[in-house]
């Protein structure tokens, strides 16, 4: 497969559009922007759509950063928009994926249990994968041993049917479609401003101004950002959390066959320390989550300025560290130390050591936090006048792509 990363040459150079009205303009080249592109085309065969992205190919922040796990939908509440979206999302990416030749593998999901506490949550998530029909079984420390040896927990509820795949391949695979149905994206185009002009969308990128009928916003986590600039009075901010991820060393990769989760924690949005198998057979250890100091801060040390006042000048944030500070402690000794990190990793293989784990890469996730402190756990999105915004799409937003994309595309709506 080619990597996409320039407008189809067949169609108009971007220069003979400005100033015109585009029907659609979709903002980000993730996979949220991009399944959006995708879904408004499908409903919207003669539309104008134009897809902007600052970077110069897609998925280069959080759809290419991940641990590219389809995930199964099951640790969400009922009745969320992540449960709905994640389960009719998989689906289709799993289509897609198997239309496109995209490889998936099935290597399994375990979610495990160290404390009668967290047992009594996998018993929890027993329930729900029944209302889901999710085939799940609930094991105990010794039966789990078949499926993983090298794990230690008291119990464990494995999911065999999860699968994995690599989204930076998914996210070329839907650009390659776009370009094949006439939708232009346009790279290295920074939107700068927004504003509404006589009932249409004015966008102004580093090149260039744009009309448009109407705007999607999908910038992951500068999209509070581009709200703000269009008009919307939002309260929240976007929080960029990092997640740093090992690897571990080829002769090691043996002690994991699948994907090793501890088990999720309600009240909180991170998913923590897991070891996956990925498509490409590495198996990566992590992400934490610490603050980041920037949202393109992925550097260790690295400190994004403009972004890093914002972030000091809002109360949520001081709020949200009171409230979790023990969390935050640990997740940030996590970030500095591989000691501490490998403690997450050792309780669930303690056979890995540190010289077992090399560094990785880093990812950044787009957490919105509300005023008061708390973060915003379900999907999020807001409209105003021509504009429409996805101001909360973390994990799993990448398996429910396509599905936020159609939901988007039917809230928009007609778009000629
Ligand atoms: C560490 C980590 C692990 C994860 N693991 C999983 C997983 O296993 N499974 C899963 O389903 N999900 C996972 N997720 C979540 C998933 O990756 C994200 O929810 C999803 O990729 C979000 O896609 P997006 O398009 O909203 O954001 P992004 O991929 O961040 O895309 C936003 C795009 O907007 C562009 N942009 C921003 N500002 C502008 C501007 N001013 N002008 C033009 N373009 C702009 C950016 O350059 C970027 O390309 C993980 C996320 C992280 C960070």
């Amino acid at each position: 497969m080619h990597p996409v990363v320039a407008p189809n040459p067949s169609l108009l150079p971007l220069d003979r559009h400005a100033q015109a009205d585009w029907d659609a303009v979709v903002v980000g080249g993730g996979l949220v922007g991009l399944c959006t592109a995708y879904a408004l085309r499908l409903t919207n065969p003669e539309a104008r759509i134009l897809l902007l992205e600052k970077e110069s190919g897609v998925a280069q922040h959080q759809s290419g950063r991940n641990s590219g796990v389809v995930h199964s939908g099951l640790i969400y509440p009922r009745g969320s928009l992540k449960a709905k979206l994640c389960l009719r999302g998989k689906e289709t990416l799993l289509n897609f994926c198997q239309n496109q030749g995209i490889q998936t593998r099935q290597f399994g999901k375990i979610f495990t249990a160290t404390t009668r506490g967290e047992v009594e949550v996998l018993r929890k998530l027993e329930k729900r994968a029944q209302t889901h029909k999710i085939y799940s079984r609930y094991m105990s420390g010794r039966a789990l041993k078949e499926v993983e040896p090298n794990v230690s927990a008291m119990a464990a509820l494995h999911v065999p049917s999860v699968r994995c795949v690599d989204f930076s391949q998914v996210a070329r695979g839907v650009a390659e479609r776009l370009i094949a149905h006439h939708v232009h994206l346009a790279f290295g185009e920074k939107i700068i401003s927004l504003r509404t002009h006589r009932g249409l969308a004015q966008i102004k990128t580093q090149r260039r101004v744009i009309t448009a009928r109407r705007v999607i916003n999908c910038a992951g986590v500068y999209a509070d950002t581009l709200a703000r600039k269009s008009g919307l009075r939002l309260k929240g901010q976007i929080v960029p959390f990092k997640g740093i991820y090992y690897y571990l060393r080829k002769e090691r990769r043996a002690l994991v066959n699948g994907l090793i989760y501890p088990a999720p924690k309600p009240k909180v949005p991170f998913l923590g320390i897991h070891l996956t198998r990925t498509v490409h057979d590495e198996v990566h250890c992590g992400p934490n989550a610490v603050l980041a100091l920037g949202k393109a801060a992925y550097a260790r040390g690295e400190i994004g300025l403009f972004d890093f006042c914002r972030m000091a000048t809002f109360p949520g944030l001081y709020r949200m560290l009171r409230h979790h500070n023990k969390m935050v402690k640990q997740e940030f000794k996590r970030s500095i130390s591989k000691r501490h990190f490998l403690n997450g990793v050792q309780n669930l293989v303690p056979a890995i050591t540190e010289e077992d784990v090399l560094q990785g890469f880093t990812g950044i996730r787009a957490q919105a936090m509300r005023a008061d402190g708390t973060l915003v756990t379900d999907f999020w999105f807001e409209s105003n006048g021509p504009f429409f915004h996805v101001l909360n799409a973390p994990s799993p937003a990448a398996t429910a792509s396509f599905a936020i994309g159609e939901a988007i595309a039917k809230k928009v709506g007609a778009l000629t």
